[in-house]
């Protein structure tokens, strides 16, 4: 189970030109087309994105922090129920536009199910101002917000997060296989979900935090320094499965 921005693509200044390297590409579709191994994404990104990014066949996909999850023939298999937040994501993407288009390098992106809002780009020191704005449109809507690396997420209140995603997959996906292996591999805050339900649930599982250039604390069992020590990471995995 594999994080996107940060594990498999290095971080980029915009966030839309964020590539997955064609090498890590091929280390991933090197195990996802193995019949006893399964690949699935978990990415803040939408499902439909993370999926264009990775570029590789046969995938599951939790996409939105785990408001959406995906079968490898993207057969919808998310809880219908998260849709009917998208009218509330729709207005408070129209309330908090007004309030940051006087700040410079700020962007707002619509996912539909969550909103993420951009500030690489931005002066560091608009963050208080851009949480401000942030917190004034999401709580009287009702909407939890997330921090990540220069980014704010805005989710729906639902307890859905990295964590429940990653132990709905484990469900399905190792289900009858009590020797399978769980490896979940990520970079960022919201990916610190993901981890702590592993350890917890699936005390065998690998969990792996890439490091990368502004890291904070992690629960993983182990660390890799970037995006090309993870690919190598995958490529070693490929190699010992063959
Ligand atoms: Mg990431």
């Amino acid at each position: 189970m594999l994080d996107v921005d940060g594990t498999l693509a290095p971080i980029v200044e915009m966030f839309d030109r964020a590539l997955v390297p064609a090498e890590t590409r091929r280390a991933v579709a090197a195990l996802a087309d193995r019949s006893d191994v399964h690949v699935a994404l978990v990415s803040g990104r939408s499902a439909a994105v993370a999926r264009r990014m990775v570029g590789v066949s046969n995938l599951w996909v939790a996409g939105n922090h785990g408001f959406e999850i995906e079968g490898p023939n993207g057969e919808d298999l998310a809880d219908p129920g998260v849709y009917r937040y998208r009218a509330v994501i729709a207005a408070a993407v129209e309330r908090l536009e007004p309030l940051v288009s006087a700040m410079h390098g700020v962007i707002v992106e619509n996912k539909a199910i969550t909103l993420s809002v951009h500030w690489r780009l931005a002066d560091p020191a608009i963050a208080p101002e851009l949480r401000d704005a942030i917190d004034q449109v999401s709580q009287p809507l009702g909407l939890r917000i997330t921090e990540g690396k220069r980014i704010f997420e805005i989710r729906p209140p639902a307890l859905i997060d990295k964590g429940t995603a990653v132990l709905a997959l484990a469900e399905r996906l190792t289900s009858g296989h009590d020797d399978a292996s769980i490896v979940f591999a990520g970079d960022d805050v919201t990916d610190e979900d993901a981890i702590r339900a592993l350890r917890q649930h699936h005390p065998r599982s690998v969990t792996v935090r890439i490091l990368g250039e502004e890291s904070s604390p992690t629960e993983a069992e182990f660390t890799l320094r970037d995006t090309h020590a993870m690919r190598q990471f995958l490529e070693e995995l490929a190699r010992v499965r063959r």
